[in-house]
């Protein structure tokens, strides 16, 4: 079969999608199946057991033998628990059984995943609901079916609920402010649209079992700089070498099996670096995808004798890796709501939407800035390779001087004057592909979406596009109780955007976000630099941004303070983790590694004099005293980081817990690690207990 063909038919074959369910599921329990979606009601059992019959006739004739409820838990990645189709008739005989309420709902126990206070230890049981907007899937051998995930009281565990809820919010407000302009009467849902960007680094899979840092923790803990990282800039877009182009070939073709739209791949600037972009689709399909995509891509990898990782920072020294979430909105019409239109109406709902989103921007750029903060993205934050940790928006200088002509006209009415008025005026176009050059922006304007670039690569995009979608909402809605009231329509639009850029102009900002005079400027203008996840998390719970996620029924509150306490623990966790691996490390292989080397060089000198006493010992000598002193160093150092460990604050508040790890813990590992990397450059390489990065960025 030519690829021509054989590609059609692979994609989308492991995945039940519309078009498999149009085959298999009976007409009439399709009508109910979509009347439901519209509706947001829950499926009647009979259709259900219509459906999980058709899921289960499909599921063995393509080798599948279980199901699982596939769900998000406060992990950030996937959990499933497989049940076979069988079941016993009798006479030892069994059938390939599959019911609607199995479909349905699920009772997996709960007592293991991350709660934050939400589930009462009694009450084990979570439960896993199936979400028919997403579609099942077969993966090795298992139907999955993608679930919600709650506690017995109807908490939501998981990241799939509230992105369920803030596209539902983000819907709510959009249509009915789009209602109140003529031209938009017919638009009857908005739903947003996500492309997510994956980096992730390969490396050689023996080189990686030898390092007990990248097995536990996900990154190197310790490793100097190669000779050549990524000065030169010739990994970037280069040729793909054979072994990874063999690794994203099948790459490829199992996602495109489970319906991923995987479109592009490349490498990235780093040696060993990578990415994959999936074409956009709507965010719960995307936010599925997304978890399948990494894990996917960690399960090719094994095959092809590789390791994927997708840690933000493995190898300091050279770039992190992020995940860009492009997000846009999107109607029922076909419009995308960020696109300027041709005509002034167009352009009016483009303005009003782009004004909605600085100002959200503006307003919850602390919430915004928390939903990317982890241990694992510190290390790029603030970064040079990637946007800096203050929270700003970038728009390009066209739409920049369209927004200038809004704010800097004085008044509505007043006509001499070249001004723009929204609603009545055609906006200057703004061409596309001019909009995306500037690299070193957290949110930037591409000329119809907003690429978020904070978010890191291993994290679940539920977390950012949840809070994307939300703040959108809020200023929906507000715009709405001012604009319904209005007796001049334009007028008031007119007034409510400019009103919106004049006092949120200060997050827009248009140069360089690398440079140290940004860090000033922003703080002249009163952004929030929130340097790290220590001093990120505690705005996480400011009231407003609770009021907000509560108002639009995305968190309870209660659902918020468990995320809260759920990410600080994680934080301190992680901390606790590396810093415990790295004593490890140091205790057993790296004081004695250098000490082997120091007392063979003691050797040596000794040799030399027995052989011939006027033999110059300069270099021994040299370097035997450098190690000594460093390792004498790196003995104090590890102690005290050990001590740190162990006198961690028992019972203090999570915040406290936190800063503790992050100024004591963390910066105590920053003083070991010095030591060791300076150790490793004096160290021969066959006495270094572990491969270097030179072994593993240039190994594949
Ligand atoms: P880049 O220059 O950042 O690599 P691409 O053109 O490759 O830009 O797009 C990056 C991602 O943005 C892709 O996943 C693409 O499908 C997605 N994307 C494009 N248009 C939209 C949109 N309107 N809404 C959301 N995502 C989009
Ligand atoms: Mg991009």
């Amino acid at each position: 079969m030519s690829e021509k063909d054989r590609i059609p038919e692979l994609f989308g074959s492991m995945a039940f999608n519309e078009g498999t369910m149009e085959q298999y599921v009976p007409h009439q329990a399709m009508e109910v199946w979509r009347d439901c979606l519209k509706s947001g009601k829950p499926l009647p059992l009979t259709a259900a057991n219509d459906i999980a019959e058709a899921m289960k006739t499909w599921a063995l004739e393509h080798g599948a033998t279980h199901f699982t409820h596939w769900f998000q838990p406060l992990t950030g990645i996937t959990a499933e628990k497989h049940d076979s189709f069988i079941n016993p008739i009798g006479g030892g005989k069994i059938i390939m059984d599959f019911s609607g309420k199995e479909l349905v709902c699920g009772e997996p126990d709960a007592s293991s995943f991350p709660s934050g206070g939400l589930r009462a230890t009694f009450e084990a049981r979570g439960y896993s609901a199936w979400d028919p907007t997403a579609f099942a899937f077969i993966k090795d051998g298992s139907l999955c079916i993608p679930t919600v995930f709650c506690s017995y009281g109807g908490a939501a565990l998981d990241k799939k609920t509230p992105l369920l809820r803030s596209n539902e919010a983000v819907n709510r407000e959009a249509v009915k402010l789009l209602h109140l302009f003529d031209s938009e009467k017919n638009v009857g849902k908005v739903t947003p649209q996500v492309g997510p960007e994956q980096e992730y680094f390969l490396i050689d899979r023996e080189l990686y079992l030898k390092r007990e840092d990248l097995r536990l923790c996900g990154r190197a803990l310790f490793g100097s700089k190669p000779p050549k990282g990524q000065e030169l800039d010739d990994h970037y877009f280069g040729a793909i070498r054979p072994r990874v182009a063999a690794f994203m070939k099948e790459l490829d073709e199992e996602l495109w099996k489970l319906g991923v739209l995987s479109k592009t791949k490349h490498n990235e600037v780093a040696p060993g670096q990578h990415e994959m972009a999936p074409i956009y689709c709507d965010a719960n399909t995307a936010n599925d995808q997304n978890q399948l995509v990494m894990e996917t891509m960690k399960k090719v990898a094994e095959r092809h004798g590789l390791v994927c990782l997708l840690h933000e920072k493995p190898f300091a020294g050279v770039n992190g890796s992020g995940k860009h979430v492009n997000w846009s909105l999107s109607t029922d019409t076909g419009e995308n709501l960020f696109s300027p239109g041709k005509t002034p109406s167009q352009n009016a709902v483009f303005l009003l939407f782009l004004a909605a989103f600085v100002k959200g921007v503006d307003e919850y750029q602390e919430l915004l800035r928390c939903s990317v903060a982890f241990a694992g993205n510190d290390h790029r934050l603030g970064a040079q390779e990637a946007p800096p940790a203050i929270i700003s928006v970038f728009l390009g200088s066209e739409l920049q001087s369209i927004i200038d002509a809004i704010v800097g006209e004085s008044d509505y009415t007043e006509t001499e004057r070249k001004t723009l008025r929204i609603g009545v005026d055609v906006l200057p176009s703004i061409p596309q592909d001019t909009t995306d050059r500037n690299r070193t922006s957290p949110v930037a304007f591409t000329g119809n979406k907003f690429e978020f670039r904070m978010p890191g690569s291993s994290q679940s995009i539920a977390g950012p596009v949840t809070v994307l979608n939300t703040i959108m909402a809020e200023e929906l809605s507000r715009f709405y109780a001012v604009l319904k009231e209005a007796p001049d329509f334009n007028k008031a639009l007119h007034d409510l955007v400019r009103k919106a850029f004049v006092e949120h102009g200060r997050i827009i900002f248009n140069g360089n976000g690398y440079e140290e005079a940004w860090v000033e400027e922003a703080a002249r203008r009163g952004l929030a630099n929130l340097r790290n996840t220590a001093e990120a998390l505690p705005t996480y719970v400011l009231p407003k941004n609770v009021e907000l996620m509560t108002k639009h029924g995305v968190y309870t509150k209660e659902e918020m303070f468990s995320r809260h306490e759920i990410h600080m623990e994680k934080y301190r966790k992680v901390i606790h983790i590396e810093a415990a691996t790295m004593v490890d490390m140091v205790q057993h292989e790296i004081l004695n590694a250098a000490s082997e080397y120091e007392s063979k060089l003691c050797e040596t000198m000794l040799r030399k004099h027995e052989a011939a006493p006027e033999l110059p010992c300069h270099v021994e000598k040299s370097l035997a005293n450098s190690i000594g002193i460093l390792n004498d160093k790196l003995l104090e150092q590890t102690v005290t980081l050990k001590t740190a460990l162990e006198t961690a604050p028992v019972g203090a508040s999570g915040e406290e817990e936190m800063r503790y790890y992050h100024d004591v813990v963390a910066a105590d590992m920053d003083a070991v690690r010095d030591t060791v990397d300076r150790l490793e450059t004096l160290t021969a390489g066959k006495y270094w207990p572990y491969p270097t990065f030179y072994d593993l960025l240039f190994s594949v």
